[in-house]
């Protein structure tokens, strides 16, 4: 019996499907036509830097600081690799500034809540806008676009998995004073698809979940998670702004 059974169960967990796909498939019931229309891409501006153009990684590193990126880059798009870690800009960004990304969720109908599509990007590594597959969800503040357990978007402005989104988010970084007191904390305002869903709200932790943490005070880099889930990303560009 044993010797029977054995060799199927192997051959069933060789041959079993990757549970992420990035095509839908007739069991998902958008809610509106534009839900499955890519957002536009927006090119970046002229004195914005290029963090990601589709091609390279040059601007990147493992959280370590120096280890070469091995996420996979294919027809312009970057995917995280299960296990690899988190990446991080080389460059690290003070004062305020306008970061552009572009991402999809692959469609993992068989997964559920946090294990679904999740990701995140991090300015200064250390303030989470979550990305997750939250399509069709009332958001909370776990949920994509939600400045990660600390405020849910205003409104869930997804698009289904498998399509691109973007996120505009203008960050200011916390002020302090010569005594090391906070004078004004972290201001963040977050477009998901053009629309507003974070306004020039305050955030108060200088570090959320899974944040690389350091001193609020110093500059840090973008950070864009690897929570195990094949997020694809494209055009990745920042604006410092005087
Ligand atoms: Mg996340």
């Amino acid at each position: 019996m044993l010797r029977s059974t054995l060799p199927l169960i192997v051959l069933a967990f060789a041959a079993a499907p990757s549970f992420a796909q990035w095509k839908l498939d007739d069991a998902f019931k958008a809610a509106k036509p534009e839900d499955l229309k890519d957002v536009e891409s927006t090119p970046p501006p002229k004195d914005a830097i290029v963090l990601f153009d589709g091609k390279s990684a040059d601007a990147w590193t493992k959280k370590d600081g120096k280890s070469e990126v091995k996420w996979k880059i294919a027809d312009g798009t970057w995917e995280g690799v299960k296990g690899h870690g988190d990446i991080v800009t080389k460059e690290k960004f003070g004062g305020k500034f306008k970061l552009h990304v572009e991402f999809r969720v692959p469609y993992e109908p068989t997964n559920k809540g946090q294990g679904r599509g999740n990701s995140g990007v991090y300015p200064q590594g250390r303030y989470e806008v979550q990305i997750l597959d939250s399509y069709g969800l009332k958001s909370g503040k776990n949920d994509c676009a939600a400045i990660y357990d600390i405020y849910p978007p205003k409104t869930n402005e997804c698009k289904a998995p498998t399509i691109w989104q973007s996120y505009d988010i203008e960050f200011t970084a916390p002020t302090f004073g010569t005594d090391g007191k906070k004078t004004e904390p972290t201001h963040m305002t977050v477009h998901h698809n053009g629309v507003k869903v974070h306004d020039d709200v305050k955030v108060e932790k200088d570090n959320t979940t899974a944040g690389m943490g350091g001193d609020p005070s110093k500059p840090g880099p973008i950070l864009l998670q690897d929570h195990g889930h094949p997020v694809q990303y494209r055009n990745i560009w920042i604006l410092q702004i005087k």
